[in-house]
Parts: structure tokens; C-alpha cells; sequence
């Protein structure tokens, strides 16, 4: 059996805290983890506005995000390469779940947006790749199919609000024109 539709409505973030007996509990858990060589050096791009990758010497793939190995030729990878920061929506979806788990009135869109490495091996930027928003685009062109190619580039935050995560780039915008 299956059941189509669940009796009831989800909670509001607030809505839950709101309820009686229920025990409210944050927990102050805090970590630290080191990014890595290749990541840190990613992600300090970010702050300047940069998308960093990162090329192997055999096969000229460019890795973003980057990796310290190629996982192909099994050999480290050192050279370093600006990307334009323009790309094309690879994947997207409609979803209707915040990061907070909460269900949201206005969908938020998201997907992958595969980078142009211009100037290296072909297919060389299958490898170049983020997940992230996208702002600008309807529900209805990812639901057709329309969005899936569209040329997109990033919306980067004001260089005094960047702090070196994936955060700095708003989202990823159509390419006007
Ligand atoms: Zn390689």
C-alpha cells in the first residue's frame, strides 16, 4: 500500500522550538579540520573572487574543485589555472527543502554548473564542476528541460563579505545576451 498523501503539515523551524515539553537543547559542538593543501588554496581563490583548478601534467585534466592527485594518472598535480568562471547548468533541480530541512513556500534552484577550463585537453572540464545555486532561472525551464546548457556565470558576494567559502559565490547567473 502505498499512501499518496501524508495526513498533516511540516513544522516550522520556530514552530517546533515553540512547542511545550519539548527540550531545547543546542549543542556547542565545534570542529576543526584542515582543508588540505589543494582545497585551502581553492578556497583562499574564492576570497579574491577567483575560481581556482588545478591541471594534470599527463592528461590536462583540470580539477575543480582541486585535488592534490590525479585520479586517473595517479600523479600529484601542481600547476594551477584560472578559470573564467563562466560554465553551463549541467544538472538542476527544484527543491523545496531549505538547509534547515524546513519546506520552503518558494523553491530554491540548484545544480551543477560545469566550469569552462578553456585551452586545455578536450573533456579535460568534465572534471571542473560545482554545486551550487542558481539564481535567475524558473522552476518551469528546469521541469522542461530549457535550463539544462544554459550558459551561466557567478555572482560573487562583495569582496568585504567573502570569507574564503564556497558562500562567496551567491549563486551562479544566466549570462545576459
Ligand atoms: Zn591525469
Amino acid at each position: 500500500m502505498t499512501v499518496d498523501k501524508l495526513p498533516g503539515r511540516y513544522l516550522k523551524r520556530a514552530e517546533m522550538y515553540s512547542l511545550p515539553g519539548l527540550v531545547r537543547y543546542k549543542p556547542q559542538a565545534k570542529y576543526r579540520f584542515s582543508a588540505g593543501i589543494a582545497q585551502s588554496k581553492f578556497l583562499k581563490g574564492l576570497k579574491e573572487g577567483k575560481i581556482l583548478g588545478v591541471k594534470c601534467p599527463v592528461c590536462g585534466r583540470v580539477y575543480v574543485p582541486p585535488r592534490a592527485f590525479c585520479e586517473y594518472c595517479h600523479v600529484p598535480m601542481n600547476e594551477w589555472v584560472e578559470l573564467p568562471g563562466t560554465g553551463e547548468i549541467h544538472t538542476a533541480v527544484v527543491s523545496y527543502i531549505s538547509t534547515f530541512r524546513e519546506r520552503m513556500e518558494e523553491p530554491e534552484i540548484v545544480g551543477v554548473i560545469k566550469l569552462d577550463a578553456p585551452g586545455y585537453t578536450e573533456g579535460s572540464y568534465e572534471f571542473a564542476g560545482l554545486f551550487h545555486r542558481l539564481c535567475g532561472i524558473k522552476p518551469e525551464d528546469v521541469m522542461s528541460g530549457k535550463a539544462i546548457g544554459m550558459r551561466v556565470k557567478p555572482r560573487w558576494k562583495p569582496p568585504e563579505e567573502r570569507k574564503g567559502d564556497i558562500n562567496d559565490i551567491e549563486c551562479f547567473e544566466p549570462v545576459e545576451g
